[in-house]
């Protein structure tokens, strides 16, 4: 058995426990198709059981002080960085993300921690002066029992840093991790065992169908934050309404468009797409500026540069640190971004480098496929219109600012974008008539701490990673006082 990690227990009230159907889900490592650990596969009843635990903790965790609160947070996030190298090793097996970048998912998941367990005070109602005769106050109170539900792409960072907000505003929390890649939730399930309260951190794994679909449907959930697909999400958004009202927030897809105008370096154009695409993580990243739109003046000396730098980006193992593209996450994934380069072949966009999967030994078996650029991509083309979430960028040209922007905005997604010139007026005008929820001027990829992140039209509701996240953990209350 070449297991990766001896973790595989789920955990629900403070407990490591397997699932009551007793059975297991293997994880298969991406480059190799080998399995390389287990988990429990959950049911229902494990959700059920884990929003119990939680009902019954986090009463005793909301009335604790934001400042206690941020010691147990602060305290959690240091046993986390301790295993940061296990974490990082089962992480990069589990996922097929390269381990170079690989190494900042642990760091930025404790910096959240710490954020919001530094923020926590920040949970302030108001006084309004509606009325003479009256002190009207607003409180915040927790929702109680919160679910995040979370993807493949980086899993150990989502599950912590994307519920430090929720439990800093006193919130019991449920984490579904991706079928996937779950491994690295075990480890999690062991420290959260030492380092919190029993009941407020649980850990569920299993598919989404069963696992996921239970927590959505789960009456005394009101409260559900996911990161994944659109269609999931629009499941989730369904399935929720059939239960009771609910709270749903949604990060979900994109589709993102880089637009470049003529006064820029085609050099720091090349470079600037290539990051923008993430191939670090096969381009499998909701952020990734997967749309490049050159303006025709530097359209042929910009798309030489990228066919160039990405036909010798190095695909590899990705344990190895001089590696620059691993795997595709899953078999799945595979199928799937394989069926969108022979769609912008037979739709007739030009291939530039890439489309197929990488010769050698290394790669006879794994879901390998060389990092890939689409030039003259019509906007007709699925390959434009759909998010991929692979190693695939397409380039088109424009010559009218007008016609650049109906471009950019021309498909559902509305979640980054990124705008390259010199000219801050022009850079700042476009923004303001691009549809999407994160704009990058003069840059592409980075995410800020404190910085809000989400997407408008099908990308999403809600904002996360700055105050208006932890906020979103809270309801507020009305206190009328007759004086
Ligand atoms: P996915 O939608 O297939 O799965 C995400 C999670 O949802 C997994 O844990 C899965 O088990 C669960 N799930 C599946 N069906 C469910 C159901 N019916 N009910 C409840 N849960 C269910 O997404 P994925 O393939 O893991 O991730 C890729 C997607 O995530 C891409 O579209 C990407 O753009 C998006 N993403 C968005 C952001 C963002 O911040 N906007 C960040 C990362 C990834």
């Amino acid at each position: 058995m070449g297991y990766v990690t001896k973790a595989d227990r789920m955990l629900i009230g403070g407990e490591l426990v397997e699932s009551t159907s007793g059975s297991w889900d293997e994880s298969l490592n991406p480059a190799n198709e080998s399995a390389i650990g287990r988990v429990p596969a959950g049911t229902k009843a494990d959700v059920d059981r884990a929003v119990e635990a939680a009902q019954r903790a986090w009463p005793a965790w909301a009335a604790r002080s934001p400042k206690e609160r941020g010691e147990v947070m602060r305290a959690f996030g240091e046993k986390v960085r301790e295993r940061a190298e296990e974490i990082l090793q089962v992480e990069v097996a589990d996922t097929g993300n390269t381990i170079n970048p690989m190494r900042g998912d642990v760091g930025h998941a404790v910096d959240s921690l710490n954020y919001y367990a530094g923020i926590a005070h920040e949970l302030k109602g108001e006084t309004i002066p509606a009325t003479p005769n009256h002190l009207h106050l607003t409180v915040r109170e927790p929702y109680g029992v919160v679910a995040r539900i979370v993807p493949f792409n980086h899993p150990v960072m989502f599950a912590v840093a994307r519920t430090a907000a929720a439990l800093a505003a006193g919130n019991a929390v449920i984490v579904k991790p991706p079928e996937t890649s779950p491994l690295s939730a075990m480890i999690l399930a062991q420290i959260a065992q030492e380092a919190l309260p029993a009941g407020i951190f649980n850990i569920l794994t299993g598919s989404g169908a069963t696992v996921g679909d239970a927590i959505v449907r789960h009456p005394e959930i009101k409260r559900i934050a996911f990161i994944g697909s659109v269609g999931t999400g629009l499941a989730i958004q369904r399935a929720a309404a059939e239960v009771c009202v609910k709270h749903v927030t949604l990060e979900l897809g994109g589709k993102n468009p880089m637009i470049v105008f003529p006064d820029c370096d085609p050099d720091e154009i090349a470079r600037a797409a290539v990051k923008g695409m993430n191939f670090t993580w096969q381009g499998q990243s909701c952020g990734s500026t997967s749309r490049l739109m050159l303006h025709e003046d530097i359209y042929d000396a910009v798309v030489e540069r990228i066919t160039d730098i990405v036909s010798r980006l190095r695909v590899g193992d990705p344990m190895r640190e001089e590696s620059e593209m691993g795997p595709l996450n899953s078999a799945g994934q595979y199928r799937k971004v394989m069926d969108f380069i022979e769609s912008g072949r037979n739709e007739g966009a030009r291939l530039a480098t890439g489309g197929s999967r990488p010769e050698g030994e290394l790669f006879r078996k794994g879901y390998w496929v060389r990092p890939t650029v689409f030039a003259e991509v019509d906007p007709k083309m699925r390959i434009w219109r759909e998010e991929i979430f692979g190693p695939v960028l397409s380039v088109c040209r424009w010559n009218s600012i007008d016609e650049a922007i109906k471009l950019a905005n021309g498909v559902e997604y509305g979640l980054t974008a990124a705008i390259w010139t010199r000219d801050l007026k022009n850079a700042l005008k476009t923004a303001g008539r691009i549809n999407a929820g994160h704009i990058w001027i003069n840059g592409a990829g980075p995410h800020y701490l404190g910085v809000p992140f989400g997407g408008m039209k099908n990308s999403g509701v809600g904002r996360e990673e700055g105050i208006e996240e932890m906020l979103s953990y809270t309801e507020t209350k009305v206190i009328n006082i007759v004086l």
